[in-house]
């Protein structure tokens, strides 16, 4: 049995039997890993308080290869990253973060990488509420690039020419001109606009810059072309349950 300590975001927490708590969590030593908080729902518990998805803790656990659930032994707080009444947008689209981690990423798959980004988005968004939902946009990007799969917003995927009005095709999840989509049925129109919003989240990143190029009036068609990019790239359809919260209130 080892002993590990390492930084993590709490991904999700089930309760097990009587009054104990099971956690995934993302860590950044060891990746996704789920730990049994023993007795983690009496009163007295050390770990009371720090179970809740969304933290960012410290934690130490017991490892053993031939186990599925590790057993956490402590487990101290970094930053709490939404503690005063957050705002329903910021909740939804940090959940919609750690969802997609979740739903995305191998367990036991160590990428530092992915484990800064996530962390990244989710400070920034607690710092940004009226970027929330940009800020997903920039995570969305950034996690299918450290994934492997970039979108290629200059090229064509199919003539390889330089792309100025664009598509994105459902059938090879990818980019593609305006000539080339005369010969796909399947294909999101993305205007020029959206494509310098891409673009732009390609170059800045997580930044408050992000607040110039916010549109109310294309970002329903971004959401659908990053997800349905990155549902293609896994190979399985990526639902995001913590975004029915916003979906159902407009
Ligand atoms: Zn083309």
């Amino acid at each position: 049995m080892n002993l590990i300590r390492t930084p993590a975001l709490i991904l999700r927490t089930i309760p097990f039997q009587e009054t104990s708590v099971i956690v995934r969590l993302f860590t950044k030593e060891q990746g996704k890993v789920a730990v049994i908080a023993k007795g983690g729902r009496r009163l007295k518990s050390p770990f009371r308080g720090y179970l809740e998805s969304l933290n960012y803790v410290d934690v130490i656990y017991y490892t053993k290869q031939t186990r599925e659930i590790q057993l956490l032994s402590t487990i101290e707080s970094i930053e709490f990253f939404f503690r005063n009444q957050p705002e329903i947008e910021q909740i939804a689209y940090a959940s919609a973060i750690v969802e997609c981690i979740d739903k995305s990423i191998r367990d036991q798959h160590k990428d530092e990488t992915i484990f800064q980004l996530t962390v990244d988005s989710l400070r920034f968004i607690s710092g940004n509420p009226a970027l929330s939902r940009e800020a997903f946009f920039a995570f969305l990007f950034k996690l299918t690039d450290a994934l492997g799969y970039k979108m290629n917003l200059d090229e064509c995927s199919i003539c390889g020419k330089p792309l100025t009005r664009a598509g994105y095709d459902m059938k090879s999840g990818s980019l593609i001109c305006q000539e080339c989509r005369k010969y796909s049925s399947d294909v999101i129109p993305l205007d020029p606009e959206m494509m310098n919003f891409l673009k732009a989240v390609e170059s800045v990143g997580l930044s408050d810059q992000l607040l110039r190029l916010a549109n109310e009036k294309f970002a329903d068609e971004i959401m659908n072309v990053l997800m349905s990019y990155l549902s293609f790239h896994l190979d399985y359809p990526l639902n995001l349950k913590s975004l029915d919260m916003i979906r159902t209130k407009r």
